[in-house]
């Protein structure tokens, strides 16, 4: 059983392309004003209170019509 007071919640981050969670250890995608930057959210932790656009590797690709 877990306390919530105790276990502490991280948030969650969304992709912006597919609605989906990104997973810690999932390559990330973060727009920043000198332009996207590749990351992950282990490397990271801090990213899980950003307000920049945040997407899958893959999804980031897929959204710039790089597939
Ligand atoms: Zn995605």
């Amino acid at each position: 059983m877990s306390d919530p007071e105790v276990d502490p919640v991280l948030p969650l981050l969304r992709c912006m392309h597919c609605d989906e969670v990104i997973g810690a250890y999932e390559p990330m995608v973060i727009e920043t004003h000198h332009g996207p930057c590749e990351t992950s959210l282990a490397a990271h932790p801090a990213l899980y209170e950003t307000e920049r656009p945040c997407f899958h590797r893959a999804c980031y690709a897929e959204a710039r019509g790089d597939v």
